[in-house]
């Protein structure tokens, strides 16, 4: 592990994806200090993905994957964002100052950048590269957590197959993940076509691999055994969902 990036799990050639959480963790790393203030929004949504690093890591136990799970709040910086979208470093929200984002020079830009974005986005072509050298199917499936309330909008929807490109093989996960009972949508409750997938859209296209964002509402992961067995419904679905690399596809004709 670094300042910016964990990986967890080995690289192996029947391991079906690599796995993604973007916004794994609240934590504002030395030598940026957060008050007390700026704490209510770290804790909740604004900060992190609550419960999502737990699904991820039950998934790449579970599959045999490799997992990349940043460390640094994406109010440090957003992972899953463009260092060029001006979302990319919240100064406020809620009508709150984030203290340790007012007035950034582009010396201290850059050192987020170089520290925090890079790093994490660095591991993520490491390990879909390695993971291509071997052989077997491949899925880059990045994970998160969404409130149940935003603002005046009630979310109905449990689970958000969330796509801008592979609209056959997310379709095909909804109808598996509703097969286990979830209320599932697709694009919801934000589209992919909405820039909102920065990380899954970069890598995948970069790597010609399957790319897909699970989202899944907060109050269904209240707890680490509980966002255990979401995990473990997921893997029933992606078993079976027929993930194929074009360049196997081929060899098999
Ligand atoms: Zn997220």
């Amino acid at each position: 592990m670094d300042e910016g990036v964990e990986v967890y799990g080995e690289l192996r050639h029947d391991g079906l994806m690599v796995v993604t959480c973007e916004h794994a963790t609240r934590r504002v790393p030395p030598p940026l200090v957060a008050t007390a203030a700026d704490e209510r929004l770290l804790d909740a949504h604004w900060g992190w993905d609550p419960g999502a690093e737990w699904v991820a890591r039950r998934l790449v136990d579970l599959t045999a994957s490799v997992g990349i799970f940043s460390r640094f709040s994406r109010l440090v910086c957003d992972p899953n964002r463009d260092p060029s979208d001006p979302t990319w470093i919240l100064t406020q929200a809620e009508g709150h100052c984030l203290s340790f984002n007012q007035e950034l020079d582009e010396g201290e830009r850059e050192r987020r950048r170089s520290t925090y974005h890079d790093p994490y986005h660095q591991r993520i072509d490491e390990m879909l590269s390695a993971r291509l050298r071997l052989s077997g199917d491949v899925l880059l499936l990045s994970v998160h957590s969404f409130t149940p309330v935003l603002g005046d909008e009630v979310r109905w929807m449990e689970l958000g197959v969330i796509f801008d490109a592979h609209e056959a093989v997310a379709a095909r996960f909804a109808k598996r993940l509703k097969a286990e009972g979830f209320v599932v949508a697709l694009n919801e409750p934000y589209s992919g076509y909405k820039n909102v997938m920065y990380s899954a859209n970069r890598h995948g296209n970069e790597h010609r691999v399957l790319y897909l964002e699970l989202e899944i509402r907060q109050d269904l992961l209240g707890s680490e055994e509980a966002a255990k067995a979401v995990a473990e419904s997921v893997y029933r679905a992606l078993k079976g969902l027929g993930v194929r690399k074009q360049r196997r596809a081929r060899r098999a004709i």
